[in-house]
């Protein structure tokens, strides 16, 4: 199968809440949607990356400026018999995940649209309800957080992820925890932590106990096996994760106990399915990790959860809790109480809303043009 034309868009988006992480307040989202035409086909994928680079160096523009400079040119250029041969088609280009990531996502929607494929079964996972959690940011106050979770037990997610930095952590926690004894609760530091506060960690399981989702930046591999070693509470690696020599780093070291699988940071959807079934290999159970993507990365993200190894509720709650509106046509809506399921169609499921993506599209480029 040969692609002809690759159409880049900068998608924008209002969001129905302001959200906060640690590290900005965001109001709008705005995310890079790759369209690949093959003839008469035309499949899409949408880039995971950010537009700010803190989660990670990568961001739309630097996805955008790889995919014009350096990833159009293989992908237009090789037949592909299979999705998992785009990755190979980009490996003299260094890092880079999301950009080839968002290319051949697009690609394994286009292959699976051609075999009349729902994605979940090209990536060989089944038909399935999944589970789903719910994210709380960090908020001005303990009432907030407190009312904000409450909302999302009450909708079914039945795992809460609580973002924590240092000074909004335990208090937090304890709370969110005594609250909703039933509920997994996942504190997700984004790698606020640094080597001194290990000690300050390791106690946090005698208040609250939850999992705590990569408390230290990504190479800090000591520091993550150090604090494995003096708490109960699982460690979750994330950002730690970006192919699978960390996976081993993490198994040899072990560094933690549970991974966050994210396709756009791994650099696609085969490599995001080696790192699932080497950590069902070792024992380490996954959940699907998710950057508030629109509906084709969401529903992408459901695909992928629908694998036998993804034994945690996923990054994958309904549309409707981030966004005002969406571009494709069936938004993801919960299918029962903190469950979403993959749609029977192809590729992804369901089709692009065309009237709403020109409607948000803010910047778009055709290759070639
Ligand atoms: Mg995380």
């Amino acid at each position: 199968m040969k692609v002809d034309r690759i159409i880049l868009r900068f998608v924008r988006i209002p969001l129905k809440f302001e959200f906060q992480n640690r590290w900005q307040r965001i109001r709008d989202w705005t995310k890079l949607i790759v369209e690949l035409r093959s003839g008469d086909l035309v499949g899409y994928g949408e880039c995971t990356a950010m537009e700010t680079p803190y989660y990670s160096y990568e961001t739309i523009d630097t996805a955008w400026w790889v995919i014009t400079r350096w990833l159009a040119e293989p992908m237009l250029r090789c037949q592909f018999g299979h999705p998992a041969e785009v990755t190979e088609a980009f490996r003299l280009i260094n890092g880079h995940h999301e950009g080839k990531a968002a290319l051949e996502c697009a690609f394994w929607d286009l292959w699976s649209r051609a075999g009349s494929l729902p994605l979940y079964q090209a990536v060989g996972g089944q038909r399935r309800p999944v589970r789903s959690g719910a994210t709380v940011g960090i908020q001005d106050d303990l009432e907030t957080a407190l009312r904000l979770a409450g909302s999302a037990v009450e909708a079914g997610y039945e795992r809460l992820k609580i973002k924590i930095k240092p000074g909004w952590d335990r208090e937090l926690l304890a709370a969110v925890r005594a609250a909703f004894p039933r509920v997994t609760i996942l504190g997700d530091a984004n790698g606020a932590y640094g080597e001194g506060d290990i000690g300050w960690l390791a106690g946090l399981e005698k208040f609250a106990p939850i999992i705590i989702e990569q408390p230290f930046p990504a190479g800090a591999w000591t520091h993550f096996a150090s604090l494995q070693a003096r708490t109960c509470t699982p460690i979750c690696l994330d950002e730690s994760i970006s192919g699978l020599e960390d996976l081993e780093q993490m198994i040899q070291l072990q560094a933690g106990r549970l991974v966050n699988l994210k396709i756009g940071r791994v650099g696609g959807i085969r490599d995001a399915i080696r790192i699932h079934d080497r950590c069902a290999e070792a024992g380490i159970p996954v959940f699907v990790g998710s950057k508030a993507e629109m509906g084709i990365g969401r529903w992408v993200n459901i695909a992928l959860a629908t694998l036998d190894n993804v034994r945690y509720p996923s990054d994958v709650p309904a549309s409707d809790r981030y966004f005002v509106s969406e571009i494709v046509r069936d938004p993801v809506i919960l299918s029962g109480p903190g469950l979403v399921e993959p749609l029977p169609g192809p590729g992804f499921g369901t089709e692009i809303d065309s009237a709403n993506l020109s409607k948000y599209t803010v910047r778009s480029l055709s290759i070639p043009d």
